[in-house]
């Protein structure tokens, strides 16, 4: 069947019609690659796409996690606000609270209680 043309879809996002192998299914939605990247991104650590206003990360991060990931595995270091796994922040008690702190932040704490 040469010549048959290929399907084309609206974007659920954009609203412009697209190939079929140009679109994605997204939440049984058909979406442009585009649109996906800007509506859209991958969290590391659930591998899920997710829409944009659920990034709980900065670009500075240089990752990009979902906010359900952060809240259950990230923390922020409290001194830097460096993005940080639960598991590897350091915690330190302070004013009756367990603070997280990064490698960098906690030698300085240390460091600072030492001259005290
Ligand atoms: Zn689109
Ligand atoms: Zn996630
Ligand atoms: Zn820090």
């Amino acid at each position: 069947m040469a010549g048959e043309k290929e399907k084309s879809y609206m974007c659920a996002f954009c609203g412009r019609w697209h190939r079929e192998s140009d679109l994605t299914d997204y939440c049984g939605y058909r979406v442009c690659w585009g649109c996906l990247q800007v509506e859209t991104f991958e969290c590391e650590e659930c591998g899920k796409r997710v829409p944009r206003s659920e990034v709980a990360t900065f670009d500075c991060d240089g990752v990009e996690i979902c906010q359900t990931c952060f809240d259950k595995h990230y923390t922020r270091c409290d001194a830097c606000g460096l993005l940080l796994r639960q598991d590897k922040a350091h915690w330190h008690t302070k004013d009756g609270y367990e603070h997280p702190y990064c490698d960098d932040c906690i030698r300085e704490l240390a460091s600072e209680n030492d001259k005290n």
